[in-house]
């Protein structure tokens, strides 16, 4: 497959930018090197970004002898992106600047038995007047609104949200939030934000083939290849977790049985401890965030039942991961997730023998699995680099064709 000259130059100003944010104060020679472009080509790229607002020189640096190097960051005063994470009891909205970093947030609370889609929108609505509110901008400064939310979105913006007391089938919702909302909306799923934030600030920074799985009550994967997120033909490819791993097994939340999900989601975990130990103090029944917080706890204290519990889970992981990396041979693996932020150091361990048996030599030898190191909701984040990068898809500088 050929790469268009669109795409090359798509890439060339993602990889500028992530290396400006990440690296900043930093001179024009070094992210040429860094990004492994020419001189004239990142030169080229600044000036764009530059033009964009996004990036701005910041005083100079001596190099020995020579003209001073001015040094690059991204522009504080540049403009507002917005991300929103929708999950079954929240909305959490925040505002970045150019460098990504948070400069206000809100959370609104959802009612959990009363979601349709206009009650959601208007929340949202709701949470993006007060961060803009709060920073005193119009709404105008800010180039658009990524927005995450739990389930299939189609290329269209219709989703689709498979979550307990939702019943949300192909509901327009860019439609909507571009109606209360006028400024570009990015619709995707925590999948894919999760996997974007991976590649601009976390462990799959500069890397080309990646998995990222969340695990959490739902488990899924969101897949890049070169660097780029991809969607498939209808926007739903990696939905890894709903994979048989099991004939005639468990049944999972979207009713598909024996999947990856139905024995790693956090319901399937209180199985795995229910079965072993019925009457565990550990378990919390119809509680899984009490559940697996106990089960974190008991781990570090060297708890036996939860040790087991951990053992059956990262055996179906691993063998769940070897699948993924026969079928897709990534760099790397990267767990993200509440589930994964509580277990995930414990599940490591486990799940590394057990995938290094079923999965071939070869592409498991070229893979690692890494936890996910953003200290902060990957997900908004994620959804705030979604409008960065169809920004800088989209963009074309005045002084460019
Ligand atoms: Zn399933």
């Amino acid at each position: 497959m050929k790469r268009t000259h669109q795409d090359i130059r798509r890439v060339n100003r993602f990889a500028v930018m992530r290396h400006v944010i990440a690296s900043a104060p930093v001179a024009r020679r070094d992210v040429a090197t860094a990004v492994g472009l020419s001189m004239a080509t990142t030169a080229d790229i600044v000036s764009e970004l530059h033009e964009l607002r996004l990036v701005t020189e910041i005083g100079q640096q001596e190099s020995g002898g020579g003209r001073p190097r001015n040094l690059l960051a991204p522009d504080p005063d540049g403009p507002r992106f917005i991300g929103v994470d929708i999950a079954e009891t929240y909305v959490h909205v925040e505002i970045f600047d150019p460098a990504l970093r948070v400069l206000v947030r809100s959370e609104e609370e959802l009612h959990p038995r009363h979601n349709p889609p206009e009650y959601v929108v208007d929340r949202i609505a709701s949470g993006i007047h007060t961060v803009t509110a709060e920073l005193g901008i119009p709404l105008d400064r800010v180039l658009g609104v990524g927005v995450s939310i739990p389930g299939q979105v189609r290329p269209d913006g219709r989703a689709s949200v498979f979550a307990a007391n939702w019943n949300w089938r192909d509901v327009p919702l860019r439609d909507m939030l571009v109606e209360r909302i006028p400024i570009p909306v990015y619709l995707d799923n925590p999948l894919r934000a999760s996997t974007v934030a991976e590649l601009w600030f976390g462990a799959a920074r500069g890397l080309e083939n990646v998995a990222v799985l969340t695990l959490g009550t739902g488990v899924g994967a969101g897949l890049a290849v070169r660097g780029a997120i991809y969607h498939g033909a209808t926007n739903t490819a990696g939905e890894w977790g709903h994979t048989n791993l099991v004939i005639d097994g468990l049944q999972c939340r979207r009713g598909c049985v024996g999947c990856v999900e139905a024995y790693v989601g956090a319901p399937g975990i209180m199985q795995h401890l229910e079965q072993i130990d019925p009457k565990s103090p550990l378990l919390h029944s119809d509680n899984q965030t009490a559940t697996i917080n106990a089960l974190g706890t008991a781990l570090t204290a060297g708890d036996p039942v939860a040790e087991q519990v951990i053992a059956a889970t990262g055996r179906y992981l691993g063998i769940g991961i070897a699948n993924l990396v026969n079928l897709f041979n990534p760099q790397i693996i990267v767990l993200t997730g509440w589930v994964a932020d509580r277990l995930g150091e414990h599940l490591i361990r486990h799940v590394r023998p057990i995938a290094a048996r079923y999965a071939l030599d070869e592409p498991w030898e070229g893979t690692e699995i890494a936890l996910c190191p953003i200290d902060r909701n990957p997900v908004s984040l994620g959804a705030a680099t979604l409008v960065m990068e169809g920004f800088l898809s989209e963009a074309t500088a005045s002084s460019r064709s």
